[in-house]
């Protein structure tokens, strides 16, 4: 998080020590204390080739003494002031019983490198103004508590900069993609989207409310056979064992993923009533009785602010489960799955058909293990859905490395750019995308295909978040997203809605679909 090792930095800080008498007495003492602890505690930890911090200004002025202090990435102004505040408060105190009683930061000014000039103004939050001189970002902060600088708010506020300058960079950049093997073309009889054939035959009805579709019994028994597939075929032989998830994904939860801080604009937000008290709804009730209308504005008053959001994955509350805990070594690797916690997106105009919606059903693989173990998985793991996509399902589809352009910046994924597919043994982390062709949307070449699943290996983020160990190895974890929607939506778009023409492979799973109903 902190200041990287070989860039400039510069920290200025204005501020002041406060005692508890008057300073003027005392004041050339003072500047003999200062000038000795300058030369002396102040330089503690500074490697002999660099700079460490200077008082650049001094004034006794009653009871305070204000300072000018600057620095560099080595002991920085603000511990540099709070080092000075001890030794003073020895000093002062055994020689001249004058005691401490703060410090205060009026102004603290740190400069840093950024990768470029951003192009557009960068905000952040807490800083008084932010300016950007070529490659050197200049952020100013005014009244910075203790607190503030104990709980390293500086340091996370130049992260981000340098995050926001980055993601300028990268912006209308394509994603990083990279195909690593595709099935052969197939024909495909069926040109319609699923989702609409669907709804005119009865299948599918769309809500209630947005980016939700109440499945009638032929489109649940298909999603369920997919489910069943997914069980039997992938899961089950390769040894996972089935967990239950709460829905529920507490903050905390996500503080730890980063989920708050990568989809917080996605998330389904949950509210508590504030209060269970009959007497506290008793005019909501009432209300809803005459009105027969949901008095909205009352009811915010009535709930408690978010505390905890919707499923988004269901990977978090998994980790969650598996936090501060020792795993046996005859445990490993890891292998559970939850098909319970539907997962809740906001995803706004993007929804379409059942492949795009804000609730949906998921079954999330996990695996925890060390990375050979993994990297064995996964190979385990593609091998099971080559057999579900092309034998079962017979499926026109794809795989793609998809990692994000800045983790391939940062070398996460291993593999450049230029360099030439990798099979998949050979990176230990990234994610792979699954993708379909989707007949409905145009032709191979330009339409743009449907990820419908996905496979990740990430490293020991989760498991370093989390606190999760083994007895003797190092632990790294991974995800798998299998959507049912989205392997319905694919099947249907390439075989159509006519069970005559699905693959045996498929129809072993659903011998025959249920009736349904006719409505008049
Ligand atoms: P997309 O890029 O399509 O939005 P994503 O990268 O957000 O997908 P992940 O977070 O990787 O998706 O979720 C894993 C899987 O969950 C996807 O491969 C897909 O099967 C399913 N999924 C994600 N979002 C939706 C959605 N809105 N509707 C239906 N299924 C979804
Ligand atoms: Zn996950
Ligand atoms: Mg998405």
């Amino acid at each position: 998080m902190g200041c990287r090792e070989a860039d400039p930095v510069r920290f200025e800080l204005d501020g002041a020590i406060l005692f508890s008498a008057d300073l003027s007495p005392v004041a050339e003492h003072l500047k003999g204390y200062v000038g000795e602890i300058e030369a002396g505690p102040l330089q503690k930890g500074v490697p002999d080739d660099e700079d460490g911090p200077h008082v650049e200004r001094m004034e006794p002025a009653g009871q305070e003494l204000s300072l000018v202090i600057v620095s560099g990435r080595y002991v920085r102004a603000h511990e540099a002031l709070l080092r000075l505040r001890k030794e003073l408060s020895a000093r002062m105190g055994k020689e001249h019983r004058i005691g401490v009683r703060g410090v205060r930061i009026d102004r603290y000014t740190i400069s840093f490198s950024v990768p470029e000039a951003p192009d557009h103004p960068v905000r952040v939050p807490f800083a008084t103004s932010l300016d950007f001189e070529g490659d050197t970002a200049v952020m100013t902060l005014d009244d910075v508590s203790e607190d503030f600088l104990s709980r390293n708010y500086v340091d996370r506020l130049v992260a981000l900069v340098r995050e926001k300058v980055d993601a300028q960079r990268y912006e209308g950049k394509e994603e990083f993609w990279e195909q690593i093997w595709t099935s052969t073309p197939r024909e495909m009889p069926y040109q319609e989207d699923p989702t609409e054939d669907m709804a005119r035959r009865g299948w599918v009805q769309q809500g209630p409310g947005k980016g939700r579709w109440f499945f009638r019994p032929q489109a649940a028994a298909v999603i369920r056979a997919m489910e069943r597939i997914a069980l039997e075929e992938v899961l089950r032989p390769l040894g996972f064992q089935e967990v239950i998830s709460s829905s529920l994904v507490p903050f905390e939860v996500w503080l730890k993923t980063g989920h708050l801080k990568g989809v917080a604009n996605e998330i389904y937000y949950f509210s508590e009533p504030a209060t269970r008290s009959e007497e506290a709804w008793e005019e909501l009730r009432d209300l809803v009785k005459v009105t027969r209308e949901v008095p909205r504005d009352k009811l915010v008053g009535l709930l408690d602010a978010p505390r905890a959001g919707m499923t988004y994955a269901q990977c978090p509350n998994i980790y969650w489960s598996f936090q501060k805990r020792t795993v046996a070594d005859e445990d490993l690797p890891i292998l559970v799955f939850d098909r319970t916690a539907n997962s809740y997106r906001y995803e706004s105009g993007g929804r379409h058909g059942i492949e795009r919606v804000d609730e949906f059903h998921r079954i999330e693989p996990v695996y925890i293990g060390t990375v050979d173990q993994l990297v064995e998985l996964r190979e385990g793991l593609i091998e099971r859905y080559k057999h579900v996509f092309n034998e079962l399902l017979e499926l026109e589809w794809r795989m793609a490395w998809v990692s994000p352009f800045y983790l391939q910046q940062a070398g996460m994924a291993g593999g450049g750019e230029d360099e030439e597919a990798t099979a998949a043994d050979e990176r230990r982390e990234g994610t792979i995308d699954f993708e379909a062709y989707l007949p409905y949307r145009g032709t191979r070449e330009e339409s743009e295909w449907l990820e419908f699943q996905n496979l990740s290996i990430l490293g020991d983020i989760y498991t370093t978040a989390f606190n999760i160990k083994a007895q003797r190895h190092e632990l790294v974890s991974g995800c798998s997203g299998i959507g049912l929607e989205r392997w319905t939506a694919v099947f249907l778009s390439q075989k159509g809605l006519d069970p005559a023409g699905w693959p045996e492979g498929f129809k072993r799973f659903l011998p025959e679909l249920p009736r349904g109903f006719t409505f008049h």
